[in-house]
């Protein structure tokens, strides 16, 4: 993307400076999604970031999990995550084509495994909901699972496998979504949005992450979580090719593999707006790790991160116009899911700039106006 300092005026064109169109607030994958799609389609946009792919994206695992993580009580919101889901192996490969960046998508599917009895119950409980929803969830005996990935510990109790359930790698997908976006012809500029501006004739789009709530008063708020990242001594690849999602006595944990031998321990969920990384976070992740996969133990250890997911009070995002402001339009609040919702949302918020999916069904659930009973009634699209 080309870039832009406060005081340049650079831009595609030498000519007389075109005010755009489409104003992103915010350059991590969400922000960055949207100004590719409206780019490609014609428009002029313009993202703003001081600090491009610095929120929580790059502290992200890139689980696209729409069936582990479906959980009670989240039936819509399971809904969006399979749709996004489905369009994540297009959305892959057109970005690959844009940029020729590997961004690490990998299809070997998710083992979701129980060490004890009590996780396994636990465990179980959660697969046979995600099972009556209609999710592909398929329960493995331990050998069954032990032939799929040897290296678990032979304690684990079972499991089941998700195999629709892919990753991708938050911190190539960014910079890959940076330069499709700057291909298209959007550009960069390196300073922040610090408030609304009146309505302009162009359309603004806060995909701030947990930004937004300073900007447009909506309801998100910062919900930290740490992971930690080891590599393989050797440099080669893990010792395991599945995302692995665990209960280990008790203790929730996930291991996800990158060919370049990385492996992402994570996370905490935590109900604070700090990013300090705890002694204590660090000694449960890495236990419960090494109780589900012990060759981790001789891994190094090369970065413990803390970042801060955007949440909302239902778990989750806010896509659409806020209520009164029909030029500003909310992509945020994407909380734990902001990378296995990046394809939808990009798609219904351009669908909604362009005025060709201003009706789709999709968005209903996740309208601003939810979180505003009086403003329910009010027609956001006329
Ligand atoms: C520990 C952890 C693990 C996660 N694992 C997964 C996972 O496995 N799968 C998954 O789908 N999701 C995961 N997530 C969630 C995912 O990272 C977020 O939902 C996603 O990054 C949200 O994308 P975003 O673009 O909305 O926000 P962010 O990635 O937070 O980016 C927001 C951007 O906005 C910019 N910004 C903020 N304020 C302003 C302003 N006023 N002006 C201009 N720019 C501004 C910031 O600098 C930043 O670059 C995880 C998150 C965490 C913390």
């Amino acid at each position: 993307m080309l870039t832009r300092g406060p005081s340049s005026t650079g831009g595609v064109n030498k000519g007389p400076f075109l005010a755009p169109q489409v104003t992103v607030v915010g350059a991590g994958p969400i922000g960055l999604a949207i100004a590719w799609r409206c780019a490609a389609r014609g428009l002029r946009v313009v993202v703003h970031d001081p600090a491009p792919g610095s929120g929580a994206s790059h502290v992200a695992a890139g689980m696209l999990a729409p069936v582990a993580e479906a959980y009670f009580g989240e039936h819509e919101l399971t809904g969006l995550l399979t749709e996004s889901a489905r369009r994540w192996p297009g959305f892959a490969a057109e970005l690959t084509e844009a940029t020729g960046v590997d961004i690490g998508y990998r299809t070997e599917g998710t083992l979701m495994v129980g060490l004890t009895a009590d996780d396994l119950a636990e465990a179980r409980r959660l697969w046979s909901y995600q099972q009556g929803l209609g999710l592909p969830v398929s329960l493995l005996r331990p050998s069954q699972l032990r032939e799929r990935e040897p290296a678990l510990a032979p304690r684990v109790r079972g499991g089941a496998l998700a195999a629709t359930d892919h990753q991708v790698d938050p911190r190539r997908l960014v910079p890959a979504l940076r330069l499709a976006a700057a291909r298209a012809g959007a550009v960069l500029v390196t300073e922040p949005v610090r408030q609304l501006s009146e309505p302009s004739g162009g359309v603004t789009v806060v995909a701030a992450g947990c930004g937004a709530a300073a900007l447009t008063g909506l309801p998100v708020r910062p919900v930290k979580g740490q992971v930690l990242r080891l590599r393989t001594p050797d440099g080669g690849p893990p010792g395991f090719r599945h995302v692995i999602r665990g209960y280990a006595d008790g203790e929730h944990v996930y291991l996800v593999p990158r060919e370049c031998g990385e492996v992402v321990v994570g996370a905490t969920v935590e109900e604070r707006t700090d990013v300090a990384v705890s002694a204590g976070a660090v000694l449960r992740l890495l236990r419960a790790a090494v109780d589900l996969m012990p060759e981790l133990a001789e891994y190094d250890l090369v970065e413990t991160i803390a970042g801060l997911r955007p949440g909302t009070p239902d778990n989750a995002p806010i896509l659409g116009p806020l209520p009164g402001r029909p030029d500003v339009l909310a992509a945020t609040g994407h909380h734990r899911h902001g990378i296995v919702l990046t394809p939808v949302t990009a798609d219904l918020i351009t669908g909604l700039i362009t005025g060709e999916g201003t009706d789709d069904p999709l968005l209903t659930p996740f309208r601003a106006d939810r979180f505003h009973p009086d403003s329910k009634e009010e027609d956001l699209w006329s």
